[in-house]
């Protein structure tokens, strides 16, 4: 492929993927988009800490290939589209890169761009890790007992945007098709006349591949659980069969290697709960990870009172969108969380900022870019290289830990140093030696 608004870096490799395993270079050319308003800022600090920690880790022997793509304000601007198609095909093709906030275009054509990009690539993970660092302010009393993935499900449920708006044609043909095929559901609604309507399409396909990336990534990063989340109870056929359906994917795929809640109420059936609680400890002990579930409202409680009771998250998309910000908000807020666009099968992935662009704090150099400094470290964990993202997690937690922080820590925290983005980047990079 060739590139006319984009230039290959130099000595650049290609990342690839051989029988499901990232092949990564020791010099990968890495697809990046700034982002709008405070994008700019933001990745000038970022890519100076990412380097840094490749620098210091690898001396010389691995770097970071950048190539900038286009998308958002900046793309619209030069090239008069929100989503170049090379863009598009940068991302399919060197598998790997990261982007900073987008605005979203204001009326007609592309819903989102992050969307768009998502819809794309067929990312189906929205991998979010929430962790909290020394000294982050926090709501809660405990943010230290918080460290969890969740892994939210990223192409179907009620964002399909399959919706039929009042007063409109469609709404009325569809309406028409429920009270000729379905009158009893017909009936079940209680104002009809005056109603919209969404269609929520949960499949086995779209919640298995997420529920499999869910367990692998678990297995291979030795965490304890994986808690599946859904509104079960009252959504039987979609929330209720991504339950179902996830413990039969754990059970078909992983049975030596996981202990689900399903084995424990089947076991209490045949032989009693005491029998259960035995297997289940044996289990648990010999290493085996824990596979359960729990409803979609009562975990917003027990996140919060129970926190140490969950560990990795699997849930579709509409509770991952409420339970990420809502996690988040536990240890510092969506200024600090990362997140990745992941698709574990072709091996696609786009990390990004989870805020938005505040717009007015553009060019002050003012914000906080430790959503998009720790998406790199998800990034670069991703590739493999995890000394170098140790030393970004490092260099972020010394940073903090000094009280010198940008300023939506600073008007948190007592006795701290208000410095600027650039600065902030520059006291990550100092405290990566600690
Ligand atoms: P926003 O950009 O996330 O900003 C809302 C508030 O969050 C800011 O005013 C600021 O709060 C805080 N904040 C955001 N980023 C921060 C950072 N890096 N450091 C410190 N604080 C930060 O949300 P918005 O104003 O609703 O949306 C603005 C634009 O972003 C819209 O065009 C929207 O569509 C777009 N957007 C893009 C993405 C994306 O690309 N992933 C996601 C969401 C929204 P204080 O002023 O209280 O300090």
């Amino acid at each position: 492929m060739t590139y006319s608004n984009s230039v290959v870096p130099e000595g650049g490799e290609k990342i690839t993927i051989l029988n499901g395993k990232l092949q990564v270079p020791n010099h990968p050319i890495l697809p990046f988009i700034e982002g709008d308003g405070t994008g700019p800022d933001i990745w000038r600090a970022s890519v100076r800490v990412l380097d840094a920690a490749v620098e210091k880790t690898y001396g010389g022997t691995r770097s970071l290939k950048w190539m900038e793509v286009f998308a958002g304000q900046k793309a619209f601007d030069q090239f008069n589209a929100w989503l170049p198609e090379e863009t598009v095909e940068a991302f399919s093709e060197f598998l790997v890169g990261i982007k900073g906030p987008l605005t979203t275009p204001i009326g007609g054509g592309i819903r989102s761009l992050n969307v768009a990009l998502r819809k794309a690539l067929d990312l189906y993970v929205c991998q979010r890790p929430v962790r909290w660092f020394e000294g982050v302010p926090s709501p809660v009393k405990s943010p230290e007992d918080v460290d969890m993935v969740v892994f939210r499900e990223n192409t179907e449920d009620i964002y399909a945007g399959i919706e039929f708006e009042h007063g409109t044609e469609k709404n009325k043909s569809f309406k028409k098709l429920l009270q000729d095929n379905f009158p009893d559901d017909y009936a079940k609604i209680r104002f009809p006349d005056s109603s919209g309507f969404g269609l929520k399409p949960v499949s086995v396909e779209g919640t298995r591949r997420l529920v499999r990336a869910a367990i692998q990534w678990s297995l291979d990063n030795q965490r304890k659980s994986v808690t599946l989340v859904h509104k079960g109870n009252i959504m039987k056929y979609t929330e209720g069969a991504f339950r179902n359906w996830g413990y039969e994917l754990a059970h078909e795929e992983f049975a030596d290697e996981v202990y689900t809640w399903q084995q424990w109420e089947d076991t209490k059936a045949a032989k009693g709960e005491a029998a259960a609680n035995k297997e289940q400890g044996d289990a648990l002990k010999s290493g085996k990870l824990l596979i359960k579930d729990v409803i979609a409202d009562i975990v917003f409680q027990q996140t919060i009172t129970r926190a140490k009771e969950f560990d990795v998250l699997a849930t579709m998309n509409l509770n991952g969108d409420y339970l990420s910000d809502a996690l988040a908000a536990q240890v510092g807020g969506i200024g600090i969380g990362p997140g990745g666009n992941i698709n574990y099968e072709t091996g696609h992935a786009v990390f990004e900022a989870t805020h938005g662009t505040a717009p007015k704090y553009a060019d002050k150099d003012v914000v906080n870019p430790s959503s998009v400094v720790l998406s790199g470290e998800m990034m670069l964990r991703y590739l493999g290289w995890d000394e170098a993202a140790d030393m970004i997690l490092h260099g972020v937690g010394g940073a903090i830990e000094a009280k010198t922080v940008t300023y939506d820590f600073h008007r948190l925290m007592e006795g701290a140093t208000k410095l600027k983005t650039s600065e902030f980047g520059d006291a990550i990079i100092q405290h990566m030696d600690d």
